[in-house]
């Protein structure tokens, strides 16, 4: 296993230490029809403690994933007969806070895109390391924990921001909400009196060092506005503020 992914490393996260403690042992639908692959990541999360059940095509992932009591998929996008966006947008719509982490080919960013848009929470990039992958996997249901144990709500320019159950609502209608938004949400307005840098999102919502993918953050609050502004192009609850990043609200 650890062959594996060391030959297909292209970066392997340093942050250990920034992860306090390991989520309890999960049960987790690992979705990948490249036999090599799905072996490793069962092999991987199943020696870190998980109970992992794997499957190879969408329509399988649909049988397990909308009837097992998961606390967490691993999606591949590109999956026989039902694709991974169908799987996403489905879980979505019957399971609104499972955790779902996409993992995406490399250099596919609109599917990085209209994954996030149809409901994963996170991506990782093939070919990823061993330890990314758990690092991810631990940021991702701290995060999920955290946003079940304190439902919130927050009232913003017209948009009612549910961040326990991962719903926004503007003129009655309810758009989902991630993980990685809400905790971007939620850290910018427990910090409202002040600018948040791209670095600190990083560290804070994403859980890796504050130097990598900058972009990331860009296209997460992109994706953001689209659901929860007016007019995204002049946003009034995530403001960007020139040179260090963003901001709650408005900032004059
Ligand atoms: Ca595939």
């Amino acid at each position: 296993m650890s062959a594996f992914f060391a030959d297909r490393r292209v970066w392997v996260a340093s942050n250990e230490t920034g992860i306090a403690m390991p989520p309890d042992s999960m049960k987790i639908l690992v979705v990948e029809d490249e036999p090599g692959l799905q072996k490793a990541l069962v092999d991987l999360l199943g020696g870190a403690g998980h109970a992992v059940t794997a499957v190879g095509d969408g329509e399988s992932a649909l049988r397990v994933g909308l009837q097992d009591d998961l606390d967490m998929v691993l999606l591949d996008l590109m999956l026989p007969r039902v694709d991974g966006i169908e799987v996403c947008r489905a879980l979505r719509k019957v399971k609104p806070a499972l955790p779902i982490l996409m993992l995406t080919a490399k250099g596919a960013e609109e599917d990085k895109v209209l994954g996030l848009t149809v409901g994963a929470d996170d991506y990782v990039t093939k070919p990823f390391g061993a330890q990314e992958l758990l690092a991810r996997v631990v940021a991702l249901a701290r995060r999920s924990q955290t946003s079940s144990a304190r439902p919130e709500a927050i009232d913003s320019d017209g948009c009612h921001l549910d961040l326990g159950r991962c719903v926004a609502r503007r003129n009655g209608a309810a758009i989902h909400l991630t993980q990685r938004e809400v905790g971007i949400l939620r850290w910018l307005y427990n910090h409202r009196l002040r600018a948040v840098s791209r670095a600190e999102l990083l560290e804070e919502v994403w859980g890796v060092p504050g130097d990598l993918q900058t972009r990331t953050v860009d296209m997460t609050i992109s994706n953001l506005r689209h659901k929860i502004e007016v007019d995204p192009a002049r946003p009034r609850i995530v403001t960007t503020i020139k040179g260090i990043g963003y901001a709650w609200g408005r900032t004059e």
